[in-house]
């Protein structure tokens, strides 16, 4: 299985090499999308983790044991649909094709699967229609 997750860090994990245990003790493939890590601070990962679905459990189980929190991508970047405009002002900055203006209709389409939780959107929307969710 294949899966975009978020992984929070607390302070007293950060410079622990988690990420390498769960290459070497659960054959996962880690994909780092985003990394926001800095020495003593909480940070955060956002990775496309894969392998075997036992292993995938098995190592986020591990994750959690050290006190590292992990959620599903989607569950990070929300669009607001009701106060969307479709302006395009998101699917113009998007770099990771997630939000497009759908032809001939002109209306913009939110595709979370393809979203690597840059919030360029965020700062871009005017009507506040895209959130972070954490
Ligand atoms: S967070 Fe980044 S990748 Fe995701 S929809 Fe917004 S601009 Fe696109
Ligand atoms: S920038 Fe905001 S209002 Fe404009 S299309 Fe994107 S989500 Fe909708």
């Amino acid at each position: 299985m294949k899966k975009k997750m978020v992984l929070y860090f607390p302070a007293t994990v950060v410079e622990q090499p988690v990420t390498y245990s769960l290459i070497r003790d659960y054959d996962l493939m880690i994909n780092i999308l985003k990394a926001d890590i800095n020495p003593k601070m909480e940070g955060r990962i956002v990775a496309e983790i894969s392998g075997e679905e036992k292993n995938f459990h098995d190592g986020l189980e591990f994750l959690q044991s050290v006190g590292v929190r992990t959620f599903p991508l989607e569950q990070e970047i929300i669009w607001v649909e009701e106060r969307c405009t479709h302006c395009g002002a998101c699917a113009v900055i998007c770099p990771a094709g997630a939000l497009v203006v759908e032809r001939p209709e002109m209306v913009v389409q939110f595709k979370s699967d393809k979203c690597i939780v840059c919030e360029h959107c965020i700062t871009a929307c005017p009507a506040r229609a895209m959130e972070v969710c954490y």
